[in-house]
């Protein structure tokens, strides 16, 4: 349910209403809209007096929350979530599409440099590029580590974009924290279950890729695993699904972003890349993304016409 105060609430009297539901066993989160503050709580409400927090000083209303998930829903949040990223604070979700773009890993210092160069005079606000790989086969380059993550804060250091880089494993949560800037969990990991667990107890964004068998409520649940562990700040990133087509590499359903918007405030944004896996095809793909009302693409050189 979330608890809604009405315009004008201090912050002792939200408090007020949080201490009441942790009394009751709830779990509380404060969100902070554009005129008024809601408290959403998680938790059994069967032992919950709806009346005494109804009575509470400057409460409007209580009301349900319908959706499967909570804290990423609309019903919690109805003004769109802005996130900012690296060190120039861009805020994906804004009235600005961002673009993000840079190689599939990161290869030498070389190759990510002069990307990072080309990437910024382009006009894009963020750099990716692996340094952990989750690899279909085990014999494909795996990434080079932590060396790659110091090659990317290098990029940044020279250019001032934000790292875009993927997190595999709870092992490599730490390091990759320590140099990124977003921490991107890939289709592999939707739903790799302690991975997002703990991203949820990260202070830096997100950007969770939909799984590529996932539903979208499924990818919502996920998402929800994040800000249910306590960081908010989470981007959805829809890469294409698996279908029986073969001209495509993947199936890219925009659909989606408008779907999400009607469902979420978290911003969505669009991977044309693994999307179409044809390079002729990103300006168009990224173009409609854009038009459907993403809030940036995300995209990695391909090298077939
Ligand atoms: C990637 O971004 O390079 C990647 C592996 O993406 P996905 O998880 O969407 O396959
Ligand atoms: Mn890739």
């Amino acid at each position: 349910m979330v608890i809604v105060m009405k315009p004008g609430a201090t912050s002792l009297q939200v408090q007020h209403v949080v201490d009441l539901v942790n009394e009751y066993g709830l779990k509380d989160h404060v969100i902070y809209g554009t005129d008024r503050t809601v408290v959403a709580c998680i938790g059994d409400k069967r032992s919950v007096d709806k009346g005494a927090i109804e009575n509470a000083p400057m409460v409007e209303k209580i009301v349900p929350i319908l959706a499967p998930y909570k804290m990423a829903s609309l019903e919690v949040k109805q003004d769109k979530s802005e996130i900012e990223i690296g060190p120039n604070k861009f805020p994906i979700g804004g009235n600005k599409v961002g673009v993000i773009a840079g190689p599939c890993a990161v290869e030498s210092r070389d190759q990510l440099l002069r990307t990072a160069d080309a990437v910024k005079a382009a006009g894009c606000i963020g750099i990716r590029g692996g340094a952990y790989k989750p690899r279909t086969s085990p014999y494909s380059f795996q990434g080079l580590g932590e060396e790659g993550l110091k090659i990317l804060a290098e990029a940044r250091d020279n250019t001032g974009l934000a790292i875009v880089t993927e997190v595999i494993g709870v092992e490599q949560l730490d390091v990759v924290v320590h140099y990124a800037d977003v921490l991107q969990i890939g289709a592999r990991n939707m739903q790799h279950y302690p991975l997002l667990e703990a991203a949820g107890k990260v202070n830096k964004p997100v950007m969770l890729k939909r799984g590529m068998s996932a539903t979208l409520d499924e990818f919502l649940l996920a998402a929800e695993y994040i800000i249910n562990g306590g960081n908010k700040q989470v981007i959805l990133c829809e890469r294409g699904i698996r279908t029986y087509e073969k001209y495509v590499r993947n199936t890219l359903p925009l659909s989606v972003v408008p779907a999400l918007n009607d469902r979420t405030h978290l911003p969505v944004i669009v991977d044309p890349s693994h999307g179409t896996g044809h390079a002729y095809m990103i300006p168009q793909v990224s173009a409609a993304a854009v038009a459907v009302g993403d809030a940036g693409v995300i995209i990695h050189p391909l090298l077939d016409r």
